[in-house]
């Protein structure tokens, strides 16, 4: 195996935040959580997300805390437990805070309703300072996207829309368990347009089974004709062990490793051509699109969803397995949605993990958040104290991936497909037999 294969195959987390959500632990609770949310300053701008948890159907790839809902009982249960939440929320904040960007994620917010979204923002603009938005963006279904609901998104101040495209050969989209016709990405899209949403993000997946080069370059061709300001590219992780859906996932038509990197290169190459600008690990926006911007300008960051040009250091996440990003550390709430349920609509926090942060976990987490949005980070006086790391380094440097001087680190072009592997040379949290993350590329 090539050391470029080995590095791909190895197993590290995606960095969207650090310490990442696996290592978040049992020590933080509501207490904690309340007094976190009461250290938010009160003019601060702070970003919302909404997680709901529930699709139509269960994807076979799917990696997302998603369950399926079959009932409207079932969701009505839901919205009303998530507007009990924003008031629990409220409550332990001093005063009210100040909302200025909402994501909708999930699951399948759409699901909601264009009345549940509705009921949803006025319990948000009740409770807390919900004032104009710098965005608002929600994760969209293109198979439930009409002209009407379009209209409706619009009307609710929506600005952005992230479809899940996922790949369009119908044998790939049978394999996944996910009809999806161009046809229909195409209609949803018309419809988004029309509406005014304009800001349109393609979620786009490699690495599925019978995805092979040529599929994707139709797939590429077909994506870059609906012209979306923005692509996200993931790779798709495969683990069975830990999600039931993913065992109907036939395991012998997988790409390889060797292959990943092929169709990763090839993504790349293809995109750059069509005049996307390259974003960190897996984004790819338009020259004009605020995600170029921001990364142009050194104002590009990570989050839960990915990279973001979001600048505000507080995020509230609502629903269930949502995390927080507070003044203190981080939040997440129960995963499991009954357990949520009852504790929200018990008027209390749902907090069930989490990790405060130190001065060490601030210093990592900057290092880690540089390397993963501009592929280099400056060396500071406290970095250079962690001689351990920099020692792991130097057989990253005797193969050309990385340059490492003494007041910066900085990937070479071959190095870049592996910084998630030089990231977690500086996590204190990982060790060599993690088996839980997906591959490196
Ligand atoms: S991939 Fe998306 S639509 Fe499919 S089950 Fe997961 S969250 Fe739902």
């Amino acid at each position: 195996m090539t050391l470029a294969r080995h590095l791909a195959a190895a197993r590290v987390p995606r960095y969207t935040s650090y310490p990442t959500a696996a290592d978040f632990t049992s020590a933080v609770g509501p207490e904690q959580a309340a007094r976190w949310l009461g250290e938010i300053k009160p003019r601060e701008s702070v970003s919302a997300y909404l997680h709901v948890p529930y699709c139509r159907d269960i994807c076979h790839y799917c990696g997302c805390h998603a369950k399926a809902a079959r009932r409207e009982s079932v969701v009505d249960a839901f919205q009303t437990a998530l507007r009990a939440e924003i008031a629990v929320v409220a409550r332990h904040a001093n005063g009210p805070v100040r909302i200025d960007r909402i994501a909708w994620g999930g699951g399948t917010p759409s699901i909601l309703g264009l009345g549940g979204l509705a009921s949803i923002l006025s319990q948000l603009r009740d409770s807390l300072d919900m004032g104009a938005l710098a965005e608002h963006a929600i994760e969209l279904d293109p198979r439930n996207v009409d002209p009407g609901f379009a209209m409706g998104l619009a009307a609710l101040g929506v600005t952005r829309a992230s479809l899940g495209v996922q790949d369009l050969d119908p044998a790939v989209q049978e394999a996944i368990g996910r009809f999806q016709p161009q046809t229909q990405v195409r209609r949803a899209v018309d419809a988004l347009r029309t509406a005014g949403i304009g800001r349109l993000n393609f979620d786009l997946v490699y690495g599925l089974p019978h995805q092979s080069e040529a599929s994707l370059r139709q797939t590429l061709d077909a994506v870059v004709d609906l012209a979306p300001s923005r692509i996200a590219f993931y790779g798709y992780a495969h683990l069975p062990a830990r999600r039931a859906n993913q065992r109907l996932i036939d395991e012998s038509a997988l790409p390889g490793t060797q292959a990943r990197l092929d169709q990763a290169a090839l993504i790349g190459d293809t995109l750059k051509t069509a005049g996307f600008e390259r974003i960190g690990i897996d984004h790819f926006a338009r020259p004009s699109d605020p995600l170029a911007v921001a990364a142009r300008k050194g104002g590009l960051h990570r989050n839960f969803q990915g990279y973001t040009d979001d600048p505000n250091d507080v995020l509230i996440g609502f629903g269930p397995s949502a995390i927080s990003k507070l003044p203190g550390g981080f939040a997440q709430n129960a995963s499991d949605i009954g357990h949520w349920r009852a504790d929200v609509t018990a008027s209390k926090l749902a907090t069930r993990r989490g990790h405060g942060f130190t001065g060490d976990d601030r210093n990592r987490a900057r290092l880690i958040e540089s390397l993963m949005c501009t592929f280099s980070t400056e060396l500071e006086e406290a970095d250079l104290r962690l001689a351990d790391e920099l020692a792991l380094l130097r057989p990253f440097a005797m193969e050309g991936l990385i340059e490492l001087g003494r007041a910066q680190l900085r990937l070479t072009e071959s190095g870049r497909p592996f910084v998630r592997l030089i990231a977690a040379v500086f996590d204190r949290f990982r060790t060599e037999a993690e088996q839980t993350f997906s591959e490196a590329v």
